[in-house]
Parts: structure tokens; C-alpha cells; sequence
């Protein structure tokens, strides 16, 4: 188009705006071309359609290799071998898998990573084994700390907690464009703190809490620290074992691309396996699971976390990412997430902010997991509108737009179309 178009009323910004889209163009396309993990966006289903997919940090997309997989699971496995696939393998693939991902994603040593229940029973079961553990070492232990921005499954079942065993929840107030810093945790732990309850990304702003030196400070203080993991697994690189984290729980259906429901991983590090007990005591965690015993006594080690039977079929799906993450290092994972949200920064700034609309996550990207929040008051409809054109965000109140970059599976290419049509969108409904 050019500035003499008659149906162009505004030319001079018409053309100020095409510039800058065409130049943004030349930039993802330059970073596509450099980026390492290019080849594997077509390893997931529909990678070659046009549809723009910004909530990989909700629910990932599959990979091809997962559609065969649980194909061949019903035909074979669970079809071919009935019964006889729980001695063969399927009552050690908890484990096995969970020995995995600890491997490829959160930095465990074999041995203290389970797949178990969903995230919020995982949760439980761990934050009320810990909070047991410390109340029966000091009895004056009776608080779980947590902030008031932690996702609403994490605040609602320490108050549940809480209220059962008699404890209080401390809470931390934070900056809901930020997240828990290390004066904010120091401020609230002491000589009652039993156990703390923190996000390693924070699922709104995307903040990514200094975890090392947090559960350092939690450590400093007597307590135990549990760390949600559903953000960063699969995303940001975690040491459990190094940073000496006690606890952590995560999503496997966001990141990790298990599919709607897959069940979650529970960490416990090794030192405290045997000190914990945790309250949904089942025949799968007992200690001869065929004993069919008068009494429960807990396995050793990471069974004595599980309850009942193992949901196998649901996961199966995020064996394949945990493949793949092993396959190309969560580093290189970490180091085009950080490339993708820098650029979706460069893009809002250039695109977005002149339209109202504001980056509500830390602009540092050593404080930032692989999600960003863009704020304004349109953004509700705005995301109504872009669901419609298959461009896929999602909305968290107040006015958040959130545009989750999964490494794996986005192109540069694709953040700019989709980050376009957030600028139409909120052209269209201000
Ligand atoms: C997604 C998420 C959950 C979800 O818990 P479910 O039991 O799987 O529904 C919990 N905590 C955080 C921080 C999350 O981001």
C-alpha cells in the first residue's frame, strides 16, 4: 500500500506502521534461521498450520510421536498383554518415568521422583507430610508460609491444611507484575515456620523466583520448602538436588506436553523420604503392595507417596517430550524461551505499548519464566475475539493477556503473527 491509497485516511502512521511490521518480519525470520531447536516446531500435530498457539504453559501441544504411542499402548500393551502389563512394566513406569523427567528437567538423581495423582492431591499429600514432620520435630512449628499470588489450587489447600492440623498459613503480599523476593521470604519465615509453599514461576506475571538462595533462606530458618514446579518444568532448568530443595510438585499436561489431566510428578529429595508420611494412605504405597496385609505400613523410598493405582494410560504422552528434552538439553530449551520472550517484549514494545497496553512481567529475563502478561482493560474480549481466528492466548484477571511461549513447539514467526493480531484485537474492542 502505498501513502497515496485513497482509502488510506491516516498515511503517514499507515505507512510508519507497515515499516515496522516489515522490519519485526526480517527479525523473526532471522532469529528462525538461527535458532538450534527450529526443526523440532514440525514434530508436533498441526505444527504446519497457521494457527498461532500462545498457551503452551496451560496445555501443551502433543507430538506426533505421542499420537502413535498411545495408539500402539491400546493395541498392543494394554490389548496384547491385559493383566499381565502390570508385572511386565507397568507398575514400575512411575517410576521409570519419573527417574526421567528428574534426569531431563528438574535435575534429580534417581530414586525421589514419582509420577502420581494430579498437581493439587500431589500437593497435598506433600505439604501435609511435611507440615506433619516439622509439627512432631517442634511442635512451636505450626505455620506454612505462601504468597497471595500463588495459584488458587496452592492458597486454598494450605488453608485446608491449616485448618485440619490446627497450623496457620503466613501469608506473603507481592507485586502482581513480580513475585516472592528474597527480603519478602525472609521477612516471613522464623522459629513457627513448618513448611513453605512457593512457586518457582509465578503463573500470572511469569516471575522466576531465585529458587537457590529462597530455599536457602527457608533451610536458614528450620523450615522445609516445597516448590510448585508446574511453570518451569520442561521450561526453565531447576537443580533440585543441588539447590537442596526438600519437596516439589509439577505439572506434566503444560510444558512437558502429557495431554489434559496427565498426571503429575512428585520430587522428595532423599534425606527425608523415610521421615515423611503422607495422609491418603493406599495399597499402592504400602510396603508389600500383594501382602494384602492386616495393617498399612509405607514402601520405602518414593512408593510410600502413591495411593492407589497408577493413572498408566495418561502417562504415557509426556514420555515423549521428557525424550526429547533429554535429547536437546533443557539449556538450549531455556536459551530460545528467553530468545522468544525477549522478542514478544521487543514486539509489545513496538506494537502494543502505543495502544495502552503494558508488559505486567519482570522485564528482565533472568526474572522471567517463558510466559508474558500483557495488560489492558480490552483484554478479556480481546481474547474472546482471538479465539475465534485461531490465534490462542489466554486471559487471567485483572486484565491479563497471557501469551505463553512453549519452546518446543513456537516459532519466532509465529509470535510476531500472533502478537499482529493482538494489536488488530485491541484496535477492535478499545
Ligand atoms: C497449573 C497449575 C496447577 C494445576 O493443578 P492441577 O491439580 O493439575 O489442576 C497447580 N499449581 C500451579 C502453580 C499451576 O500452574
Amino acid at each position: 500500500m502505498t501513502t497515496s491509497d485513497p482509502v488510506t485516511t491516516r498515511p503517514a502512521v499507515r505507512s510508519a506502521a507497515a515499516g515496522a511490521d516489515a522490519r519485526l518480519a526480517a527479525a523473526a525470520s532471522v532469529l528462525d534461521d538461527a535458532d538450534p531447536l527450529r526443526a523440532h516446531r514440525d514434530a508436533f500435530v498441526d505444527a504446519e498450520t497457521s494457527l498461532v498457539y500462545f498457551d503452551g504453559n496451560s496445555l501443551g501441544r502433543p507430538l506426533r510421536a505421542s499420537v502413535e504411542r498411545l495408539a500402539a499402548f491400546a493395541r498392543d500393551e494394554w490389548g496384547g498383554r491385559l493383566i499381565r502389563g502390570w508385572d511386565e512394566s507397568w507398575m514400575q513406569l512411575p517410576f521409570d518415568i519419573g527417574d526421567a523427567l528428574g534426569r531431563a528437567a528438574i535435575g534429580a538423581a534417581p530414586g525421589q521422583t514419582v509420577i502420581g495423582d494430579s498437581t493439587t492431591v500431589l500437593l497435598y499429600k506433600l505439604v501435609r507430610a511435611a507440615f506433619d514432620a516439622a509439627v512432631a520435630a517442634d511442635p512451636s512449628r505450626v505455620e506454612i508460609v505462601v504468597d497471595r499470588d500463588n495459584f488458587p489450587t496452592d492458597r486454598f489447600l494450605v488453608e485446608g491444611i491449616a485448618a485440619e492440623r490446627g497450623g496457620r498459613v503466613r501469608w506473603i503480599d507481592v507485586d502482581l507484575a513480580g513475585g516472592v523476593t528474597a527480603d519478602a521470604l525472609r521477612a516471613a519465615v522464623g522459629a513457627e515456620t513448618a513448611v513453605v509453599l512457593l512457586s518457582h514461576v509465578a503463573y500470572r506475571s511469569g516471575y522466576l523466583a531465585d529458587a537457590e538462595t529462597l530455599t536457602r533462606i527457608a533451610h536458614d530458618a528450620g523450615a522445609l520448602i516445597l516448590w510448585d514446579l508446574c511453570h518451569s518444568a520442561g521450561s526453565v532448568p531447576v537443580e533440585a538436588d543441588a539447590w537442596q530443595v526438600d519437596l516439589a510438585v509439577g505439572c506434566t499436561y503444560k510444558y512437558l506436553n502429557g495431554g489434559p489431566g496427565s498426571p503429575a510428578f512428585a520430587y522428595v529429595a532423599e534425606r527425608l523420604q523415610d521421615r515423611l508420611a503422607q495422609p491418603i494412605q493406599g495399597w499402592m504405597g504400602a510396603a508389600d503392595v500383594f501382602a494384602m496385609g492386616p495393617s498399612y505400613r509405607p514402601a520405602d523410598g518414593m512408593r510410600r507417596f502413591l495411593s492407589g493405582t497408577p493413572p498408566i494410560v495418561g502417562m504415557l504422552a509426556m514420555q515423549d517430550t521428557v525424550a526429547l528434552l533429554e535429547e536437546v538439553g533443557i539449556q538450549a530449551v531455556r536459551d530460545k524461551s528467553i530468545a522468544l520472550t525477549e522478542f514478544a517484549v521487543q514486539v509489545s514494545d513496538e506494537l502494543l505499548a502505543p495502544l495502552g497496553v503494558v508488559v505486567a512481567s519482570p522485564r528482565d529475563p533472568h526474572a522471567r519464566g517463558g510466559h508474558l502478561t500483557l495488560s489492558h482493560p480490552a483484554m478479556r474480549a480481546v481474547t474472546a475475539r482471538l479465539w475465534r481466528q485461531d490465534v490462542i492466548p489466554d486471559y487471567r484477571d485483572p486484565d491479563g493477556l497471557r501469551i505463553g511461549l512453549s519452546p518446543l513447539s513456537t516459532s519466532f514467526a509465529e509470535t510476531l503473527a500472533g502478537l499482529e493480531a493482538v494489536a488488530e484485537a485491541v484496535r477492535a474492542e478499545s
